[in-house]
């Protein structure tokens, strides 16, 4: 299925030290907030942005003697992920607690999935160019609560907490160290929200921190990395530093390029990396040590005695796998494959679920390809110019498919079309309508066409001369005759007749 792609090796990013030369090994733990109108463990909402505090239940509070109940669609939605990433489901898993200190952790523990998660390995598929791809490997997901917010900047003496956060469903993903270089981290993000916001179980807002990743980082000389791939032995790779709390691509990128250069100073200086927890600063392009492994929390894990262990039928996962839509990679093979498009812009229709949809709409029982340059050029194109998307798109699939309908039916010409558009987006309507009572039609009528025909020919007899000389110069009739008829009429019509009459 996935036979239009080539899969290469990775190409690990080489950095030239004072002493010789570095890869990069990446592994990331993405946090992805499940898409779900109620906590993991009760029933109080996760709408976004929220009045503070509104958003609470007494479980979420740690009220004394609250006890926890399962969310069974935040299940759903981690299973749903897990066969998207084409991984082994576990059909028992087990929720631990996380014990730490923080104020806006009211129950002084996280419950998470540490010793039993509820997905194992699978992969994802990270599009590198248009038609080649690269396997990352994935080892787990597991489900977690997230915690509350603290508000240090409202007030000058006191600090405020936020708990509507609090119990909210996340799924960390946890990559194989196989991600090579920053480009590939975030090509490797873009898939996994790409293939959560398909099948609805993660909307991907990294601004709203929908979507934060903790990336590691460590630097080995070339060939090490191919060791420890044969292997499995990880002494062959470098220590690693693990980033936290990432939430934009860009800065991932930045942070593990100078991440891996601060490692590569401190080897080439006869020092050892530390293993340990650092910041990004992206004012000061640094990282910052957070925490080191000697001062990292006792998270005393152990199994929460107030969750049985999860156990779901294998039945139940089967219907899960049963209602699983069409995902990026399919779709785009099936683009490229039935419709005749390009590798290039299927991605770029596949890109969002939204733009898919849309496209199919347009292309539906029509050319795939002049759907694709039509939703492509001229409406991606202006959305992007005017800073909209496709869901304020002030054009709907049915008209822009109505305009593709009135050029394949001869009705009008693609220059006439780029007019019906622009007339489309500014004040709406129906695209045949609008044709019809502005006169835009095409005249196909030959007997109005050959009318102008005769007329120019008749008006212009030095010419008519020149071009029984050089035929060539037939295109000055053709330009007159559309002139005359203000676009409308149908070119190939035209050429015909001016040929025909030139000829006689
Ligand atoms: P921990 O439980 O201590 O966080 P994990 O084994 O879960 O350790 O690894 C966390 C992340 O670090 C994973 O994404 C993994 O791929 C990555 N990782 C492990 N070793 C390395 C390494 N040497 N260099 C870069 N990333 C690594
Ligand atoms: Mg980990």
């Amino acid at each position: 299925m996935l036979d239009h792609l080539s899969f290469t090796a990775p190409e690990p990013k080489t950095i030239a030290g004072a002493k010789g030369d570095w890869e990069l090994v990446i592994g990331l733990e993405v946090h992805a907030q499940v898409a779900s109108k109620a906590k993991l463990f009760s029933g109080a909402s996760t709408e976004f942005g929220a009045e503070p505090n509104s958003n609470v239940a007494f479980v979420d509070a740690a009220m004394p003697g609250m006890l926890p109940v399962i969310n069974e669609f935040c299940v759903a939605q981690a299973v749903r992920t897990g066969l998207g990433l084409k991984a082994a489901i576990n059909l028992r898993s087990a929720f631990d607690r996380k014990n730490y200190f923080y104020p806006d952790l009211p129950q002084g523990y996280q419950i998470s999935q540490l010793y039993h998660p509820i997905v194992g390995e699978g992969e994802v598929i990270v599009d590198m160019a248009p038609g080649v791809a690269r396997r990352v490997r994935i080892e787990r997901i597991h489900i977690e609560q997230d915690a509350g917010k603290s508000i240090h900047d409202m007030d000058p003496n006191m600090s405020f907490v936020d708990l509507n956060r609090t119990g909210v469903a996340l799924m960390e993903i946890v990559s194989r160290p196989d991600i090579r270089s920053p480009e590939e981290a975030a090509a490797y993000v873009v898939k996994l929200r790409q293939i959560m916001r398909y099948l609805g179980t993660c909307d991907g807002n990294m601004q709203n921190g929908n979507l934060r990743a903790d990336v590691n980082v460590s630097i080995c000389p070339p060939g090490a990395y191919e060791k420890y791939i044969e292997t499995g032995d990880f002494s062959h790779l470098g220590t690693r530093c693990e980033i936290k709390n990432m939430n934009s691509m860009r800065f991932i990128q930045q942070a593990i390029d100078v991440e891996a250069r601060r490692q590569i100073a401190i080897v080439e200086d006869g020092g050892k990396v530390v293993q340990e927890t650092r910041l990004y600063d992206p004012d000061k392009g640094e990282t910052r040590s957070m925490r080191s492994k000697e001062e990292a929390h006792d998270y005393r894990y152990f199994p929460d005695p107030d969750l049985l262990p999860l156990e779901i039928k294998q039945a139940w996962v089967d219907d899960i796998a049963a209602s699983m839509p069409e995902l990026p990679d399919e779709k785009k093979a099936r683009f490229v494959r039935d419709m005749g498009l390009s590798e290039y812009d299927a991605g770029v229709l596949t890109a969002d679920v939204e733009n898919a949809n849309f496209f199919e709409e347009v292309a539906q029982g029509r050319d795939g390809k002049q759907a694709a340059n039509w939703v492509i050029n001229e409406l991606f194109g202006r959305l992007n110019k005017e800073g909209l998307n496709i869901e304020t798109s002030p054009i709907s699939s049915g008209q822009l498919g109505g305009v593709i309908d009135l050029i394949a039916k001869g009705d009008i010409s693609g220059k006439i079309a780029k007019d019906l558009f622009e007339i489309l987006w500014t004040e709406g309507g129906d695209p045949a309508q609008i044709i019809e009572s502005r006169g835009m039609k095409q005249v196909t009528d030959l007997g109005a066409i050959e009318k102008a025909v005769d007329e120019i020919i008749a008006a212009n007899p030095g010419q008519v001369e020149k071009a029984k000389q050089n035929p060539k110069l037939a295109g000055w009739f053709v330009g007159q005759v559309l002139k005359a008829t203000g676009g409308k009429a149908n070119p190939a019509a035209v050429n015909e007749l001016v040929s025909k009459k030139l000829g006689e």
